[in-house]
């Protein structure tokens, strides 16, 4: 079986590209010493990333530092070629919670070096989602809160109103520069308090109070 997005309405969607946006929260880029960006930061994922909820998750073995963070995902319904961020969210099928898992230690080495970070970023299981609330269920895709849980802890906690851009900014933007697909999804960004996990540990993310997200580190 091949990964999908399962809607709580019942609808199916295969999961294709997922695109991830770096440095939308200025508080997160703070605290990793970073700048805000005049142009978006993007990097992707493929499909075999993604993870349903209730699975566990491996940290690789070249790794000794995975960072949970937890982002606003949205899920794309429908082909989407430059579109304006007026009418940007006619393309959305609905909205998760995920958590773009990130091997800091590998990023770290890669930044330094001026490389590209796909093997801290996109590794099997890196980027788990919840399941879907359709588009209708969302009452304004800037101000979602999202929180995430470890062991119980509140570690992470923010407001999509926080955004640098807004989900309709981005998808405009990533819609001009790749195109978008049905199936498509966009990691929005993790606000500040991202840390490590260690094997064992259980995760559990929010959006709203309306879905979870439940994950275990293997
Ligand atoms: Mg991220």
């Amino acid at each position: 079986m091949s990964e999908q997005f399962i809607h709580t309405d019942g609808t199916i969607i295969p999961v294709g590209v997922i695109y991830c946006i770096g440095r939308n929260y200025a508080e997160h880029a703070k605290e990793m010493g970073s700048e805000l960006s005049s142009e978006p930061v993007v990097f992707i994922k493929p499909a075999t990333a993604h993870a349903m909820t209730g699975s566990k998750v491996p940290i690789p073995n070249y790794s000794n530092n995975m960072h949970h963070e937890v982002e606003l995902v949205v899920v794309i319904g429908k082909d989407c070629n430059n579109v304006s961020e007026s009418e940007a969210m006619e393309y959305v099928s609905g909205f998760g919670v995920g958590i773009d898992f990130t091997l800091r230690d590998v990023q770290a080495k890669a930044k330094q070096s001026g490389l590209p970070w796909a093997t801290a970023k996109s590794f099997f299981s890196s980027a788990p989602v919840s399941n879907i609330v359709p588009l209708d269920k969302i009452e304004d895709a800037d101000n979602c809160h999202i929180e995430l849980y470890v062991n119980d802890n509140l570690v992470q906690s923010g407001d999509s109103s926080d955004m640098q851009r807004s989900v309709a900014q981005l998808i405009s933007y990533i819609s001009h520069v790749f195109r978008l697909r049905k199936g498509d999804c966009i990691f929005t960004g993790t606000p500040q308090g991202v840390g490590p996990v260690s094997s064992g540990d259980k995760l559990m993310a929010k959006l709203n109070d309306v879905i979870t997200l439940d994950i275990e580190i293997e």
